[in-house]
């Protein structure tokens, strides 16, 4: 009884002084990360069908764009995405007779996951969120515009032909790339994979992104992303 009654103390006062370790070391200054001319931010696809109330609504989609514009004024340079497919496109469950959303299906470049109808060229729901607030975005790329290719990635689409984006970023010399927006698993998660493919230093700014999350599809892509050298950061860390 004492003796467990000593342990029990003991652990406790063990648990308080573990407790006290922690908290100073929150609270110590990390080094925050200096952003420059050599760094853009990639704003990925927050667009209105990816919002609460749209055709393929991200949960909580809305709370990325708070952040975003708060990020948008740390970086000299932001760009922003778009996904933009045609009407049939061969990403939508409806396209493909006897297919749900969220079904997947055989396309020639790999396994295909099947969606919902979302964001077709010039429609409302493709249209970027009213509530973004950054008029110097200086590019706006769109992907997934050819009626059999989807695309995820801004650098490459579904198929592997390259967007152009890389060769954009490496022409005006940037170096590192910031990806944030929606979805993390799908959209952000290949963005950033395919700019480490592509060269550049990437990191994914996890609060300002939202994920899908379809059959442990999040956690699958932050480990891919781990092993293809992205970095995850929160907005807490751009000075
Ligand atoms: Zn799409």
């Amino acid at each position: 009884m004492t003796e467990t009654g000593f342990d029990l103390t003991r652990r406790a006062a063990l648990g308080v002084l573990s407790a006290a370790f922690a908290a100073t070391a929150a609270g110590a200054e990390e080094p925050k990360m200096q952003i420059g001319e050599n760094d853009i931010l990639i704003v990925v696809d927050v667009q209105n069908d990816f919002l609460p109330g749209g055709s393929l609504a991200v949960p909580k989609g809305d709370e990325v764009i708070g952040p975003i514009n708060a990020l948008a004024k740390k970086f000299a340079h932001v760009i922003m995405t778009q996904d933009w497919h045609t009407p049939r496109h061969a990403s939508f469950a409806s396209t493909h007779s006897g297919k749900k959303p969220f079904e997947t299906t055989a396309l020639r470049y790999g396994t295909q996951v099947l969606w919902p109808d979302h964001c077709v060229q010039g429609s409302r729901g493709a249209a970027l969120a009213d509530a973004l607030d950054i008029p110097k975005a200086e590019l706006i790329i769109r992907k997934g515009y050819r009626v059999d290719t989807d695309s995820y990635s801004a650098f490459n689409e579904a198929d592997r032909r390259p967007t152009g984006l890389a060769g954009y970023l490496k022409e005006r010399g940037f170096r590192r790339v910031f990806c944030a927006g929606l979805a993390t698993d799908f959209c952000v998660a290949w963005t950033a994979q395919d700019a480490r493919g592509a060269g550049f230093e990437a990191v994914v700014i996890e609060d300002a992104s939202r994920g899908i999350d379809n059959q442990g599809s999040l956690a699958a892509a932050w480990e891919a992303m781990g092993k293809a050298g992205v970095q995850r950061i929160n907005s807490a860390a751009i000075a």
